[in-house]
Protein backbone atom coordinates (compact mmCIF):
# COMPACT_ATOMS: atom_id res chain seq x y z
CA UNK A 1 0.00 0.00 0.00
CA UNK A 2 1.41 3.81 -0.99
CA UNK A 3 2.27 5.94 1.62
CA UNK A 4 0.01 8.70 2.88
CA UNK A 5 1.45 12.17 2.64
CA UNK A 6 0.33 15.30 3.76
CA UNK A 7 1.47 18.46 2.07
CA UNK A 8 0.98 21.88 4.09
CA UNK A 9 0.85 25.29 1.46
CA UNK A 10 0.45 24.80 -2.26
CA UNK A 11 3.47 27.36 -3.31
CA UNK A 12 5.48 26.15 -5.88
CA UNK A 13 7.27 23.79 -3.52
CA UNK A 14 4.42 22.43 -1.74
CA UNK A 15 3.31 21.80 -5.63
CA UNK A 16 6.34 20.78 -6.76
CA UNK A 17 6.71 18.15 -3.93
CA UNK A 18 3.55 16.68 -4.41
CA UNK A 19 4.00 16.29 -7.93
CA UNK A 20 7.39 14.17 -7.73
CA UNK A 21 6.27 12.42 -4.58
CA UNK A 22 2.91 11.35 -6.90
CA UNK A 23 5.71 10.37 -9.66
CA UNK A 24 7.09 7.83 -7.40
CA UNK A 25 3.52 6.04 -5.92
CA UNK A 26 2.89 8.22 -2.79
CA UNK A 27 -0.68 8.96 -2.34
CA UNK A 28 -0.03 13.11 -1.32
CA UNK A 29 -2.93 15.85 -0.51
CA UNK A 30 -1.85 19.50 -0.44
CA UNK A 31 -3.91 21.45 1.94
CA UNK A 32 -3.80 25.06 1.34
CA UNK A 33 -5.03 28.22 3.53
CA UNK A 34 -6.07 30.26 -0.03
CA UNK A 35 -8.12 29.57 -2.28
CA UNK A 36 -5.60 29.21 -5.26
CA UNK A 37 -2.49 27.76 -5.84
CA UNK A 38 0.96 29.31 -6.31
CA UNK A 39 1.35 31.18 -2.93
CA UNK A 40 3.65 34.06 -3.69
CA UNK A 41 3.71 33.17 -7.23
CA UNK A 42 0.35 34.76 -8.22
CA UNK A 43 -1.55 37.63 -10.06
CA UNK A 44 -4.93 38.74 -9.02
CA UNK A 45 -7.13 40.10 -11.55
CA UNK A 46 -9.07 43.51 -11.09
CA UNK A 47 -11.80 45.21 -14.19
CA UNK A 48 -10.27 43.18 -17.00
CA UNK A 49 -6.26 43.60 -15.82
CA UNK A 50 -4.15 41.02 -14.60
CA UNK A 51 -1.60 42.59 -12.06
CA UNK A 52 1.90 40.13 -11.37
CA UNK A 53 2.70 39.45 -8.05
CA UNK A 54 6.04 37.68 -8.85
CA UNK A 55 7.87 36.76 -11.77
CA UNK A 56 10.42 39.02 -13.11
CA UNK A 57 12.95 36.05 -13.78
CA UNK A 58 12.94 32.31 -14.37
CA UNK A 59 15.94 30.96 -13.90
CA UNK A 60 15.99 27.66 -16.30
CA UNK A 61 13.84 29.03 -18.98
CA UNK A 62 15.98 27.83 -21.53
CA UNK A 63 16.27 24.39 -22.54
CA UNK A 64 19.87 24.47 -22.82
CA UNK A 65 20.23 24.85 -19.31
CA UNK A 66 19.96 21.95 -16.29
CA UNK A 67 17.09 23.88 -14.27
CA UNK A 68 14.66 23.74 -17.39
CA UNK A 69 14.10 20.17 -16.80
CA UNK A 70 12.79 20.44 -13.53
CA UNK A 71 10.17 22.65 -15.19
CA UNK A 72 9.75 20.46 -17.82
CA UNK A 73 8.41 17.54 -15.73
CA UNK A 74 6.54 20.26 -13.41
CA UNK A 75 4.75 20.86 -16.87
CA UNK A 76 6.01 24.45 -16.11
CA UNK A 77 6.92 26.17 -19.22
CA UNK A 78 6.01 23.60 -22.20
CA UNK A 79 4.23 25.74 -24.41
CA UNK A 80 4.73 28.92 -23.07
CA UNK A 81 6.43 32.05 -24.63
CA UNK A 82 9.50 33.06 -23.21
CA UNK A 83 10.47 36.92 -23.05
CA UNK A 84 14.84 37.45 -22.67
CA UNK A 85 14.72 40.87 -22.37
CA UNK A 86 17.78 42.79 -23.78
CA UNK A 87 17.99 45.58 -21.35
CA UNK A 88 16.83 44.26 -17.86
CA UNK A 89 16.44 47.93 -16.21
CA UNK A 90 16.58 51.41 -16.87
CA UNK A 91 17.95 53.54 -14.05
CA UNK A 92 17.69 57.45 -14.50
CA UNK A 93 19.85 59.69 -12.03
CA UNK A 94 18.96 62.71 -10.68
CA UNK A 95 20.65 64.73 -13.42
CA UNK A 96 19.11 63.39 -16.10
CA UNK A 97 21.77 60.73 -17.13
CA UNK A 98 20.14 57.18 -17.99
CA UNK A 99 22.08 54.55 -17.07
CA UNK A 100 21.20 50.72 -19.04
CA UNK A 101 21.64 47.54 -17.37
CA UNK A 102 21.65 44.77 -20.15
CA UNK A 103 21.78 41.60 -19.72
CA UNK A 104 24.80 41.12 -21.99
CA UNK A 105 27.87 41.33 -19.86
CA UNK A 106 29.75 42.92 -22.67
CA UNK A 107 26.77 45.62 -23.39
CA UNK A 108 26.58 46.30 -19.62
CA UNK A 109 30.63 46.39 -18.73
CA UNK A 110 31.06 49.18 -21.78
CA UNK A 111 27.96 51.13 -20.63
CA UNK A 112 29.31 50.62 -17.12
CA UNK A 113 32.62 52.06 -18.80
CA UNK A 114 31.14 54.96 -21.01
CA UNK A 115 30.06 56.04 -17.04
CA UNK A 116 32.69 55.60 -15.31
CA UNK A 117 36.06 55.08 -17.11
CA UNK A 118 38.24 55.44 -13.96
CA UNK A 119 36.57 52.74 -12.68
CA UNK A 120 37.49 50.13 -14.98
CA UNK A 121 39.23 47.67 -12.97
CA UNK A 122 36.50 47.37 -10.48
CA UNK A 123 34.20 47.08 -13.23
CA UNK A 124 35.96 44.37 -14.90
CA UNK A 125 36.93 42.47 -11.76
CA UNK A 126 32.50 41.96 -11.47
CA UNK A 127 31.92 41.47 -15.56
CA UNK A 128 34.55 38.89 -15.58
CA UNK A 129 32.95 36.88 -12.84
CA UNK A 130 29.43 37.30 -14.92
CA UNK A 131 31.20 35.91 -17.46
CA UNK A 132 32.77 32.94 -15.13
CA UNK A 133 29.51 31.97 -13.86
CA UNK A 134 28.03 31.49 -16.96
CA UNK A 135 29.57 27.82 -17.11
CA UNK A 136 28.06 27.52 -13.48
CA UNK A 137 24.85 25.01 -13.80
CA UNK A 138 23.22 24.14 -10.54
CA UNK A 139 23.59 20.08 -10.08
CA UNK A 140 20.14 19.07 -10.16
CA UNK A 141 20.32 14.88 -10.85
CA UNK A 142 20.75 13.94 -6.83
CA UNK A 143 19.74 15.55 -3.48
CA UNK A 144 22.82 16.84 -1.79
CA UNK A 145 21.26 15.03 0.91
CA UNK A 146 21.88 11.87 -0.84
CA UNK A 147 25.75 12.58 -1.65
CA UNK A 148 28.19 10.11 -0.41
CA UNK A 149 31.87 10.43 -0.77
CA UNK A 150 32.66 9.60 -3.95
CA UNK A 151 29.69 12.19 -4.90
CA UNK A 152 30.92 14.67 -2.97
CA UNK A 153 34.67 14.31 -4.38
CA UNK A 154 33.01 14.47 -7.94
CA UNK A 155 30.86 17.69 -7.12
CA UNK A 156 33.97 19.77 -6.01
CA UNK A 157 35.82 18.35 -8.62
CA UNK A 158 33.44 19.68 -11.27
CA UNK A 159 32.52 23.13 -9.17
CA UNK A 160 36.05 23.73 -7.24
CA UNK A 161 36.26 27.28 -9.27
CA UNK A 162 32.57 28.10 -9.17
CA UNK A 163 32.83 27.41 -5.12
CA UNK A 164 36.03 29.18 -4.87
CA UNK A 165 34.43 32.32 -6.94
CA UNK A 166 31.16 31.92 -4.82
CA UNK A 167 32.98 32.06 -1.51
CA UNK A 168 34.75 35.17 -2.81
CA UNK A 169 31.60 36.75 -3.91
CA UNK A 170 29.42 36.03 -0.96
CA UNK A 171 31.59 38.02 1.43
CA UNK A 172 30.76 41.02 0.30
CA UNK A 173 27.12 42.61 -0.72
CA UNK A 174 26.24 44.55 -3.26
CA UNK A 175 25.79 47.81 -1.36
CA UNK A 176 29.74 47.41 -0.09
CA UNK A 177 30.85 46.72 -3.53
CA UNK A 178 29.08 49.56 -4.87
CA UNK A 179 31.35 52.04 -2.24
CA UNK A 180 34.51 50.60 -4.27
CA UNK A 181 33.43 52.81 -7.27
CA UNK A 182 35.01 55.87 -7.36
CA UNK A 183 32.55 57.51 -9.58
CA UNK A 184 29.46 59.35 -7.65
CA UNK A 185 26.94 58.14 -10.30
CA UNK A 186 27.99 54.22 -10.45
CA UNK A 187 28.24 54.61 -6.59
CA UNK A 188 24.63 55.43 -6.50
CA UNK A 189 22.94 53.20 -9.02
CA UNK A 190 25.11 50.24 -9.06
CA UNK A 191 22.94 49.06 -5.55
CA UNK A 192 19.53 49.51 -8.16
CA UNK A 193 20.41 46.70 -10.47
CA UNK A 194 18.78 44.13 -9.37
CA UNK A 195 15.77 45.82 -8.04
CA UNK A 196 16.26 44.52 -4.83
CA UNK A 197 17.80 44.93 -1.22
CA UNK A 198 21.29 45.59 -1.21
CA UNK A 199 22.55 43.97 1.42
CA UNK A 200 22.22 40.97 -0.86
CA UNK A 201 25.76 39.11 -1.55
CA UNK A 202 27.42 40.21 -4.33
CA UNK A 203 27.74 36.41 -5.53
CA UNK A 204 23.91 36.47 -6.01
CA UNK A 205 23.66 38.95 -8.44
CA UNK A 206 26.68 37.61 -10.58
CA UNK A 207 25.00 34.24 -10.72
CA UNK A 208 21.39 36.08 -11.88
CA UNK A 209 23.50 38.33 -14.40
CA UNK A 210 25.26 35.27 -15.67
CA UNK A 211 21.80 33.89 -16.56
CA UNK A 212 20.32 36.28 -18.05
CA UNK A 213 23.64 36.87 -20.35
CA UNK A 214 22.69 33.05 -21.34
CA UNK A 215 18.97 34.02 -21.90
CA UNK A 216 18.05 31.16 -19.20
CA UNK A 217 15.96 33.37 -17.09
CA UNK A 218 13.37 35.28 -18.75
CA UNK A 219 9.42 35.75 -18.63
CA UNK A 220 7.23 33.40 -19.06
CA UNK A 221 4.17 35.17 -20.79
CA UNK A 222 0.82 34.63 -19.21
CA UNK A 223 2.65 35.32 -15.41
CA UNK A 224 2.82 33.67 -12.39
CA UNK A 225 -0.73 32.69 -11.97
CA UNK A 226 -0.37 31.10 -15.12
CA UNK A 227 2.57 29.11 -14.48
CA UNK A 228 1.64 28.04 -10.83
CA UNK A 229 -1.62 27.17 -12.41
CA UNK A 230 0.55 24.86 -14.85
CA UNK A 231 1.90 22.67 -12.06
CA UNK A 232 -1.21 22.51 -10.32
CA UNK A 233 -2.49 21.08 -13.72
CA UNK A 234 0.81 18.47 -13.49
CA UNK A 235 0.26 17.69 -10.18
CA UNK A 236 -3.57 16.92 -10.53
CA UNK A 237 -3.14 15.02 -13.57
CA UNK A 238 -0.34 12.57 -11.84
CA UNK A 239 -3.41 11.62 -9.67
CA UNK A 240 -2.88 14.40 -6.82
CA UNK A 241 -5.64 16.16 -4.83
CA UNK A 242 -5.34 20.00 -3.46
CA UNK A 243 -8.49 21.39 -0.71
CA UNK A 244 -7.93 25.09 -1.07
CA UNK A 245 -9.93 26.86 2.17
CA UNK A 246 -7.84 24.46 4.14
CA UNK A 247 -5.67 26.55 6.86
CA UNK A 248 -3.58 23.73 8.99
CA UNK A 249 -3.55 24.77 12.65
CA UNK A 250 -1.48 21.97 13.59
CA UNK A 251 1.15 18.65 13.13
CA UNK A 252 -0.38 16.09 14.71
CA UNK A 253 3.01 14.39 16.78
CA UNK A 254 2.35 11.09 18.95
CA UNK A 255 5.91 9.75 20.65
CA UNK A 256 8.00 12.79 18.30
CA UNK A 257 6.27 11.41 15.34
CA UNK A 258 3.99 13.08 12.65
CA UNK A 259 0.93 11.42 12.40
CA UNK A 260 -1.42 13.79 10.99
CA UNK A 261 -2.49 17.27 10.47
CA UNK A 262 -5.28 19.43 12.09
CA UNK A 263 -7.53 21.70 10.23
CA UNK A 264 -8.97 25.41 11.21
CA UNK A 265 -12.13 23.85 10.83
CA UNK A 266 -11.70 21.09 13.13
CA UNK A 267 -10.88 18.13 10.54
CA UNK A 268 -8.15 15.81 11.09
CA UNK A 269 -6.27 13.97 8.27
CA UNK A 270 -4.09 11.30 9.41
CA UNK A 271 -0.64 10.48 7.39
CA UNK A 272 2.48 8.49 7.55
CA UNK A 273 4.33 11.47 6.27
CA UNK A 274 3.68 15.66 6.66
CA UNK A 275 5.50 17.85 4.62
CA UNK A 276 5.19 21.27 5.35
CA UNK A 277 5.88 23.63 2.18
CA UNK A 278 4.70 26.94 4.18
CA UNK A 279 5.79 29.53 6.30
CA UNK A 280 8.71 28.17 8.73
CA UNK A 281 8.12 30.20 11.25
CA UNK A 282 4.73 29.46 11.76
CA UNK A 283 5.49 25.78 11.09
CA UNK A 284 7.84 25.55 13.53
CA UNK A 285 6.41 27.88 16.13
CA UNK A 286 2.91 27.60 15.77
CA UNK A 287 1.79 24.45 14.25
CA UNK A 288 4.41 22.25 16.58
CA UNK A 289 4.32 24.77 19.18
CA UNK A 290 8.19 25.23 19.47
CA UNK A 291 8.79 21.63 20.56
CA UNK A 292 10.86 20.84 17.84
CA UNK A 293 13.82 23.49 17.92
CA UNK A 294 17.56 23.70 18.43
CA UNK A 295 20.25 26.51 19.23
CA UNK A 296 21.00 26.66 15.25
CA UNK A 297 16.97 27.28 14.57
CA UNK A 298 16.94 29.81 16.93
CA UNK A 299 19.44 31.63 14.84
CA UNK A 300 18.04 31.41 12.08
CA UNK A 301 14.70 32.80 13.43
CA UNK A 302 16.61 35.31 16.13
CA UNK A 303 19.63 36.95 14.03
CA UNK A 304 18.80 36.40 9.97
CA UNK A 305 17.32 39.26 7.94
CA UNK A 306 15.04 39.01 5.88
CA UNK A 307 13.50 39.89 2.43
CA UNK A 308 11.48 42.94 3.61
CA UNK A 309 7.90 42.80 3.46
CA UNK A 310 6.58 45.13 0.36
CA UNK A 311 3.50 46.75 -1.13
CA UNK A 312 2.28 46.46 -4.52
CA UNK A 313 1.01 49.32 -6.11
CA UNK A 314 -0.91 47.90 -9.57
CA UNK A 315 -2.57 50.27 -12.13
CA UNK A 316 -4.21 49.52 -14.90
CA UNK A 317 -4.14 52.02 -17.93
CA UNK A 318 -6.15 52.29 -20.88
CA UNK A 319 -3.13 52.94 -23.09
CA UNK A 320 -0.33 51.41 -24.54
CA UNK A 321 3.38 52.10 -23.32
CA UNK A 322 5.46 51.42 -26.98
CA UNK A 323 9.07 52.33 -27.17
CA UNK A 324 9.28 52.91 -23.34
CA UNK A 325 11.43 50.10 -21.44
CA UNK A 326 9.57 47.65 -19.26
CA UNK A 327 11.31 48.41 -16.50
CA UNK A 328 12.61 51.71 -15.05
CA UNK A 329 14.17 53.37 -12.03
CA UNK A 330 13.60 57.47 -11.45
CA UNK A 331 14.24 59.60 -8.42
CA UNK A 332 11.63 61.51 -7.15
CA UNK A 333 11.32 65.45 -6.73
CA UNK A 334 10.36 64.91 -2.99
CA UNK A 335 9.92 61.80 -0.68
CA UNK A 336 7.26 59.74 -1.36
CA UNK A 337 6.02 58.52 2.52
CA UNK A 338 4.60 54.71 2.38
CA UNK A 339 3.88 54.01 6.11
CA UNK A 340 5.64 55.24 9.42
CA UNK A 341 9.31 54.03 8.70
CA UNK A 342 9.15 54.30 5.21
CA UNK A 343 9.87 56.76 2.58
CA UNK A 344 10.90 56.61 -0.84
CA UNK A 345 13.30 58.78 -2.83
CA UNK A 346 13.12 56.78 -6.28
CA UNK A 347 10.47 54.52 -7.66
CA UNK A 348 11.00 51.21 -9.81
CA UNK A 349 8.12 50.93 -12.50
CA UNK A 350 7.25 47.75 -13.88
CA UNK A 351 5.02 47.81 -17.06
CA UNK A 352 3.57 44.32 -18.65
CA UNK A 353 4.18 46.05 -22.64
CA UNK A 354 6.02 42.72 -23.40
CA UNK A 355 2.90 40.79 -21.59
CA UNK A 356 -0.48 40.98 -24.05
CA UNK A 357 -2.27 38.72 -21.89
CA UNK A 358 -2.51 40.78 -18.71
CA UNK A 359 -4.35 43.65 -20.27
CA UNK A 360 -7.02 44.34 -22.61
CA UNK A 361 -6.43 45.24 -26.05
CA UNK A 362 -4.85 48.65 -26.29
CA UNK A 363 -4.15 48.59 -22.56
CA UNK A 364 -1.26 48.32 -19.72
CA UNK A 365 -0.60 46.72 -16.35
CA UNK A 366 1.65 48.53 -14.32
CA UNK A 367 3.14 47.83 -11.27
CA UNK A 368 5.37 49.14 -8.07
CA UNK A 369 7.13 47.40 -5.57
CA UNK A 370 7.94 49.71 -2.41
CA UNK A 371 9.53 48.36 1.03
CA UNK A 372 7.08 48.83 3.48
CA UNK A 373 6.82 47.98 7.64
CA UNK A 374 4.83 44.99 8.07
CA UNK A 375 3.65 45.94 11.69
CA UNK A 376 2.37 49.24 10.83
CA UNK A 377 0.26 47.61 7.98
CA UNK A 378 -1.07 44.96 10.37
CA UNK A 379 -1.93 46.73 13.26
CA UNK A 380 -3.74 49.55 11.11
CA UNK A 381 -5.86 46.80 8.99
CA UNK A 382 -6.72 45.21 12.55
CA UNK A 383 -7.72 48.57 14.64
CA UNK A 384 -9.16 50.58 12.07
CA UNK A 385 -9.79 49.36 8.55
CA UNK A 386 -11.36 52.25 7.12
CA UNK A 387 -7.93 54.77 7.73
CA UNK A 388 -6.33 51.16 6.39
CA UNK A 389 -8.44 51.61 3.00
CA UNK A 390 -7.89 55.57 3.16
CA UNK A 391 -4.17 55.02 3.54
CA UNK A 392 -4.16 52.44 0.46
CA UNK A 393 -5.68 54.92 -2.01
CA UNK A 394 -3.50 58.14 -0.76
CA UNK A 395 -0.20 55.56 -2.00
CA UNK A 396 -2.41 54.97 -4.96
CA UNK A 397 -3.29 58.60 -5.69
CA UNK A 398 0.15 59.78 -4.81
CA UNK A 399 1.34 57.44 -7.18
CA UNK A 400 -0.57 58.01 -9.74
CA UNK A 401 0.77 61.95 -9.69
CA UNK A 402 4.16 60.80 -9.79
CA UNK A 403 3.89 58.49 -12.96
CA UNK A 404 1.63 61.58 -14.82
CA UNK A 405 4.79 63.50 -14.13
CA UNK A 406 7.44 61.04 -15.37
CA UNK A 407 5.35 59.95 -18.29
CA UNK A 408 2.66 62.04 -19.16
CA UNK A 409 -0.67 61.57 -19.82
CA UNK A 410 -1.46 58.54 -16.76
CA UNK A 411 -4.22 60.56 -14.69
CA UNK A 412 -7.01 60.37 -16.22
CA UNK A 413 -6.33 56.85 -17.99
CA UNK A 414 -5.85 55.30 -15.05
CA UNK A 415 -9.15 52.73 -14.69
CA UNK A 416 -8.43 50.69 -11.83
CA UNK A 417 -5.94 50.74 -9.49
CA UNK A 418 -4.92 47.67 -6.37
CA UNK A 419 -2.86 48.09 -3.37
CA UNK A 420 -1.67 44.78 -1.44
CA UNK A 421 -0.04 45.77 1.47
CA UNK A 422 2.14 43.43 3.76
CA UNK A 423 -1.06 42.56 5.44
CA UNK A 424 -2.37 41.27 2.64
CA UNK A 425 0.57 39.32 2.05
CA UNK A 426 0.20 37.67 5.66
CA UNK A 427 -3.73 37.12 5.21
CA UNK A 428 -2.90 35.52 1.43
CA UNK A 429 0.22 33.51 2.19
CA UNK A 430 1.25 33.43 5.89
CA UNK A 431 4.78 34.61 5.45
CA UNK A 432 6.69 35.46 8.22
CA UNK A 433 6.74 39.14 8.63
CA UNK A 434 4.92 39.63 5.38
CA UNK A 435 8.45 38.71 3.79
CA UNK A 436 8.36 38.32 0.29
CA UNK A 437 10.60 35.63 -0.27
CA UNK A 438 12.20 34.09 3.10
CA UNK A 439 15.66 34.67 4.24
CA UNK A 440 17.54 36.88 2.36
CA UNK A 441 21.28 35.92 0.80
CA UNK A 442 23.02 37.94 2.99
CA UNK A 443 26.51 37.05 3.47
CA UNK A 444 25.56 34.90 6.45
CA UNK A 445 22.78 33.28 4.60
CA UNK A 446 24.38 33.04 0.85
CA UNK A 447 24.46 28.56 -0.11
CA UNK A 448 23.86 27.69 3.59
CA UNK A 449 22.08 24.59 3.36
CA UNK A 450 19.82 24.32 5.97
CA UNK A 451 18.31 21.18 7.30
CA UNK A 452 14.94 19.72 6.23
CA UNK A 453 14.11 17.89 9.17
CA UNK A 454 13.29 19.31 12.64
CA UNK A 455 15.43 18.31 15.79
CA UNK A 456 13.82 14.75 17.49
CA UNK A 457 10.52 14.71 15.26
CA UNK A 458 9.88 11.49 12.96
CA UNK A 459 8.04 11.94 9.67
CA UNK A 460 8.60 15.55 9.19
CA UNK A 461 9.79 17.54 6.43
CA UNK A 462 10.09 21.22 5.26
CA UNK A 463 10.23 22.50 1.81
CA UNK A 464 10.33 25.64 0.36
CA UNK A 465 11.75 29.52 0.56
CA UNK A 466 12.49 28.82 4.29
CA UNK A 467 14.50 25.92 4.09
CA UNK A 468 16.45 27.31 1.29
CA UNK A 469 18.01 30.84 2.04
CA UNK A 470 17.33 33.18 -0.82
CA UNK A 471 14.26 31.59 -2.08
CA UNK A 472 13.36 32.61 -5.82
CA UNK A 473 11.66 29.33 -7.89
CA UNK A 474 14.18 27.24 -9.08
CA UNK A 475 15.17 26.68 -5.60
CA UNK A 476 11.78 25.66 -4.27
CA UNK A 477 10.99 23.47 -6.86
CA UNK A 478 14.24 21.62 -6.58
CA UNK A 479 13.48 21.72 -2.74
CA UNK A 480 10.39 18.95 -4.13
CA UNK A 481 12.56 17.46 -6.10
CA UNK A 482 15.82 16.86 -3.46
CA UNK A 483 12.65 16.14 -0.84
CA UNK A 484 11.21 13.11 -3.11
CA UNK A 485 14.78 11.66 -3.29
CA UNK A 486 14.90 11.47 0.19
CA UNK A 487 12.20 9.95 1.25
CA UNK A 488 12.07 7.49 -1.84
CA UNK A 489 15.99 6.74 -0.35
CA UNK A 490 14.42 5.81 3.14
CA UNK A 491 11.41 3.89 2.14
CA UNK A 492 14.02 2.07 -0.77
CA UNK A 493 12.68 3.14 -3.82
CA UNK A 494 14.25 3.93 -6.96
CA UNK A 495 13.60 7.73 -7.34
CA UNK A 496 11.86 8.11 -10.92
CA UNK A 497 10.34 11.06 -12.92
CA UNK A 498 8.16 11.08 -15.32
CA UNK A 499 7.81 14.22 -18.29
C1 LIG B 1 7.18 40.30 -5.66
C2 LIG B 1 7.93 39.01 -5.82
C3 LIG B 1 8.78 38.86 -6.88
C4 LIG B 1 9.49 37.66 -7.03
N1 LIG B 1 10.24 37.49 -8.14
C5 LIG B 1 10.82 36.30 -8.37
C6 LIG B 1 11.49 36.06 -9.59
O1 LIG B 1 11.53 36.91 -10.47
N2 LIG B 1 12.10 34.85 -9.76
C7 LIG B 1 12.07 33.88 -8.81
O2 LIG B 1 12.64 32.81 -9.03
N3 LIG B 1 11.43 34.09 -7.63
C8 LIG B 1 10.80 35.26 -7.40
N4 LIG B 1 10.13 35.47 -6.24
C9 LIG B 1 10.26 34.49 -5.15
C10 LIG B 1 9.45 33.23 -5.34
O3 LIG B 1 8.20 33.54 -5.85
C11 LIG B 1 9.32 32.51 -3.99
O4 LIG B 1 10.59 32.30 -3.42
C12 LIG B 1 8.62 31.16 -4.14
O5 LIG B 1 7.47 31.26 -4.95
C13 LIG B 1 8.25 30.64 -2.74
O6 LIG B 1 7.53 29.45 -2.86
P1 LIG B 1 7.12 28.60 -1.59
O7 LIG B 1 6.21 27.55 -2.08
O8 LIG B 1 8.35 28.20 -0.85
O9 LIG B 1 6.37 29.61 -0.61
P2 LIG B 1 4.97 30.36 -0.75
O10 LIG B 1 4.76 30.83 -2.11
O11 LIG B 1 4.92 31.33 0.36
O12 LIG B 1 3.91 29.20 -0.49
C14 LIG B 1 3.50 28.79 0.77
C15 LIG B 1 2.06 28.38 0.69
O13 LIG B 1 1.67 27.86 1.94
C16 LIG B 1 0.38 28.35 2.26
N5 LIG B 1 0.22 28.31 3.71
C17 LIG B 1 0.91 29.03 4.63
N6 LIG B 1 0.50 28.70 5.87
C18 LIG B 1 -0.44 27.74 5.72
C19 LIG B 1 -1.23 27.00 6.63
N7 LIG B 1 -1.14 27.18 7.95
N8 LIG B 1 -2.12 26.10 6.14
C20 LIG B 1 -2.25 25.91 4.80
N9 LIG B 1 -1.52 26.60 3.89
C21 LIG B 1 -0.63 27.49 4.34
C22 LIG B 1 0.37 29.75 1.69
O14 LIG B 1 -0.94 30.23 1.50
C23 LIG B 1 1.14 29.55 0.39
O15 LIG B 1 0.28 29.21 -0.67
C24 LIG B 1 9.37 36.63 -6.06
C25 LIG B 1 8.49 36.78 -5.01
C26 LIG B 1 7.74 37.96 -4.89
C27 LIG B 1 6.74 38.07 -3.80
Amino acid sequence: MSKKVAIIGAGVAGLSTGCYLQMNGYETQIFEMSQSPGGVCTSWRRKGYIFDGCIHWLVGSSPFVNLYKIWQELGAIQNKKIVNFEEFIRIEGKNGRVFTVYTNVDKLEREMIRFAPEDKQVIKKFTDAVREFTGFEIPIEKAPELYGPIDGMKFLFKMYRFLKAAKKWKKITIKDYAEKFQNPFLKEIFPLILGVDDRFAMAGLIMTLSWMHLKSAGYPIGGSLEFSKSIERRYVDLGGKVSYNSKVLKVIVENNKAVGIKLANGEIYSADIVISAADGHYTIFEMLDGKYINKEILDYYNNSELFPAITQISLGISKRFNNIPHSISFPLDKPFIIDDKNKVERVMVRIYNFDPTLAPEGKTSIIVHVPSNYEYWVKLRKRNMGKYRKEKERIAKELIVILDKRFGDIASKVEVYDVATPATYIRYTNNWKGSFEGWLPTPKMFMRRMKKTLPRLKNFYMVGQWVEPGGGLPAVALSGRNLTQVICRKDKKKFQVAI
